[in-house]
């Protein structure tokens, strides 16, 4: 019977998993799959590693299932559908590990305890990731779990990127720059050896452009600065995210719009970004089918930020030697990554037109000073690997 690892990702309304099975060094998807809606109209579809479907089921409308009855669902799903695999633990992605969980860490109810205290710093991500591991516990007390961090990457920062000029009693209570994506930037420099030894021991600048988009300066395989902060609305404009923004904006959205905090944090979340200034969606694709203003407005204003914010990023790492595109946009929109690079011929990048169209996976020309590449990330396999590791006694 072969060993497997499952991998938990909870949003507020849904997870997503996969099931890897160890076959030696190798971490192979068994079946991944998601589960939706869970409050509303609760949906559940499982996918072997080959996309065929080995199981799904709908609750129907007004139906309030929870993460728990979710749980419940794919607990009977393992041990029915996967009776040839022993499940030996669950990677879990946590949003925060604050300040004090740099690395993967094994959890029982005083790490979940400890892990509450970063509610407040991700109000709307981390109670919902936290929530399966509490089930778990309760369900199947014996099966080792492991929490990954989406900050974790990031805590070799130097002071300096992680400071905000506030009061430092502020800055004392955890009011910091944090960063996310850590466990996609991870992803890509363990793999990016492969593709350009060079830049992964020189300095890298690493484009996670998806729903949720941020930027990381990377040196020496460690990361030095993020486009995110304090939360994960900081830096570019998302899906539906406002990106940075002056802080002037909200107290007048306090003031003279007579908005609340959570007005305000509805507007910044779920209504602005790509779908606030296109008026039309947040979704890449639909931007680029589409004729109208709006569309071309969003686009040029999130190619726009990335190039600013590109700047900035190679300015902290005192110059660069390759520029990686991940995530769903970075990996499939080519007008995009065609701009972006087009945008940075200052920096000595040479986009290779042909090669970027076909998706790369280098898309800078031989002569470019500066190296471009498009590496698909893979958190679920990051959170994996860390699990098996920390599960094995390693350090994550
Ligand atoms: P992610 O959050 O990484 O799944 O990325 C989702 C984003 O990727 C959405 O904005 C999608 O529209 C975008 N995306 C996915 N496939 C494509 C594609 N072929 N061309 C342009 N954007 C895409």
């Amino acid at each position: 019977m072969a060993d497997a690892i499952a991998v938990l990702n909870a949003g507020s309304s849904s997870f997503k998993f996969s099931l890897f099975a160890l076959d030696g060094e190798d971490l192979a998807v068994v079946a991944r799959g998601q589960a939706e809606g869970l409050n509303t109209s609760p949906r559940f579809v499982a996918r072997d590693g080959a996309g065929a479907t080995l199981d799904e089921k709908a609750w129907g409308e007004g139906v309030k299932l929870g993460h728990d009855g979710a749980l419940d669902h794919l607990v009977g799903f393992l041990r029915e559908r996967l009776a040839g695999h022993r499940l030996v633990g669950v990677g879990h992605r946590v949003v925060h590990g604050g300040t004090e969980y740099s690395a993967p860490v094994r959890v029982d109810a005083s790490i979940v305890a400890a892990l509450e205290k970063y509610v407040p710093l991700a109000p709307l991500h981390q109670p919902h990731n936290l929530a399966p591991i509490r089930a778990l516990l309760q369900r199947l007390p014996q099966l080792p779990q492991v929490a990954c961090f989406d900050t974790a990457f990031h805590r070799t920062m130097p002071p300096v990127a992680q400071a905000f000029a506030l009061p430092r009693e502020i800055t004392g209570r955890g009011v910091l720059r944090y960063g996310f994506h850590g466990l996609s930037y991870e992803y890509v420099a363990s793999v990016l050896p492969r593709f350009d030894a060079g830049a992964a021991r020189g300095r890298v600048v690493v484009a996670h452009l998806g729903n949720g988009s941020s930027m990381c300066a990377i040196a020496d395989g460690r990361s030095v600065a993020s486009t995110m902060g304090f939360t994960a609305a900081d830096g570019l404009p998302m899906g539906t995210r406002s990106g940075s923004l002056d802080p002037g904006v909200v107290l007048y959205l306090m003031d003279e719009l007579r908005m609340d905090a959570r007005a305000i944090e509805k507007l910044i979340y779920q209504q602005s970004g790509l779908l606030g200034v296109s008026g039309i969606s947040g979704d890449m694709r639909a931007l680029e089918r589409s004729d109208a203003p709006g569309a071309k407005a969003a686009i040029d204003l999130y190619a726009y930020r990335i190039g600013r914010e590109l700047g900035s990023l190679v300015a902290a790492l005192g110059g660069i030697d390759a520029l990686v595109f991940t995530a769903g946009i970075g990996e499939n929109s080519a007008s995009l990554r065609q701009r972006v690079c087009g945008d940075a011929a200052w920096l000595g990048l040479a986009p290779d037109v042909q090669a970027n169209a076909r998706g790369g996976p280098c898309i800078s020309t031989p002569e470019s000073r500066v190296r471009a590449w498009v590496i698909p990330t893979n958190e679920e396999l990051m959170i994996a690997r860390h699990t098996r590791r920390t599960l094995a006694g390693g350090s994550g």
